[in-house]
């Protein structure tokens, strides 16, 4: 079955829930089991709460059909998913690689709670490719990319370093929330986890934080077992709201690859813009592993504007009408949002110039995107005169 088709039909079950075409919210801590031997028996597919209700294996089994997984395993944040792969692999004494690009609670997390369990984070350019064969150590437990970065856009050639990995028994993940698993499909090329920010294109409506951990054969027992022993389980809620951003999340996605490279070569010629940061514009870096790689753009990209002034920046962004400026993407709506990458790495620098900022594009009419940008940039040149 085609993508479109698996997100429309994938995990659901409306004759075992009386006809009803979405698997509704099941609220359970407590489930029953009728008779003793029954408990005695153990072979229930659902036994507590926080391992598992049919509102959970929907989502479960949509997402494993999305990115082509042996089983996915649902988490409370996007965060959550990340930190319980980390968890699900690393050793006391071990060593994991990350890319610079990273997003930062991750290297938080990396350089922080698992400094403090004995394991030594190292971050690689992200444009290493096969180099990375070069810092593997025995000791390596994982390797962690993320394709593009989230703030900086560098698309990494998850190919070569998987084939490093792979011949010195490495486990690899990535952090796949930019292609929604919709535009990438990091396990068909031999990746073992692929982990979203579900709070970002699945969800799709800025309403509700989860996180998904789509993993291979080899993986998916590790990452469930670490799961089970964290109790870090998703609320029914969100999981509902999650299944129910997932079966719109085709039209979405493809309506934001043509509206985000519409803004994006208008940003291009624009004369305060230095550079625009996304793999689908030709002249891109990572253009040709992007075409390699990816079936299409999501939504978010990078571009770098030739201001440092705070005040004339904000005159810019302050008056904007139509996009909103706060943390978080993949919603149907425009956000907007300065970051400064050069503070977030330490294996690269990032000297862009100017300011660097991001770019979500929803479902607006880009007709009107592009006056609210305009009258944006007009604002910005009269306060820097
Ligand atoms: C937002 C984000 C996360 C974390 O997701 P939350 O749901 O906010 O915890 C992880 N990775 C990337 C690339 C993100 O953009």
């Amino acid at each position: 079955m085609k993508d479109d088709t698996k997100l429309t039909h994938a995990g659901r079950h409306p004759h075992e829930n009386h006809g009803a075409v979405n698997t509704p919210v099941y609220h359970a801590s407590t489930i029953l089991f009728p008779t003793l031997a029954d408990f005695d028996s153990r072979d229930r597919k659902y036994v507590y709460g926080r391992k598992g209700t049919p509102t959970t294996s929907t989502l479960e089994e949509a997402v494993s059909a999305l990115e082509q997984a042996h089983g996915t395993v649902l988490a409370p944040s996007g965060l959550a998913a990340v930190t319980t792969t980390l968890m699900s692999f690393v050793q006391a004494g071990g060593h994991v690689l990350l890319t610079d690009s990273t997003y930062f609670p991750t290297r938080k997390f990396a350089s922080g709670l698992l400094a403090r369990l004995g394991i030594e984070a190292e971050y690689y350019d992200p444009l290493i490719g096969n180099g990375i064969e070069a810092l593997i150590r025995p000791n390596t437990n994982l390797i962690w990319m993320e394709s593009p970065g989230s703030l900086t856009f560098e698309m990494q050639d998850v190919p070569a370093i998987v084939a490093a990995a792979k011949k010195h028994g490495v486990p690899t993940a990535i952090d796949n929330t930019w292609s929604g698993g919709y535009f990438f499909k990091p396990l068909t090329l031999g990746v073992d986890v692929s982990v979203q920010a579900a709070t970002k294109y699945i969800v799709g409506h800025s309403d509700a934080m989860l996180g998904t951990i789509a993993c291979n054969q080899a993986a998916y027992p590790k990452v469930l077992d670490t799961f089970l022993q964290q109790g870090n389980c998703a609320g029914p809620d969100d999981v509902y709201l999650g299944t129910r951003g997932l079966r719109t999340m085709a039209v979405r996605m493809n309506r934001q690859h043509e509206n985000g490279i519409k803004m994006a070569e208008w940003l291009r010629d624009r004369p305060e813009v230095i550079r625009v940061m996304h793999p689908a514009l030709p002249e891109d870096p990572g253009h040709e592993i992007w075409k390699r790689d990816f079936t299409g753009a999501s939504g978010l990209f990078g571009f770098v504007v030739d201001c440092t002034d705070r005040a004339a920046l904000g005159a810019m962004l302050d008056g904007l009408a139509l996009f909103g400026m706060g943390a978080s993407w993949g919603g149907y709506e425009s956000l907007i949002l300065p970051s400064d990458p050069s503070k977030m790495r330490s294996a690269t620098k990032w000297e862009a110039g100017g300011t660097t900022l991001r770019m979500h594009v929803g479902l607006e009419d880009t007709a009107d995107l592009i006056d609210d940008l305009t009258a944006g940039f007009d604002r910005l040149n009269s306060a820097r005169r």
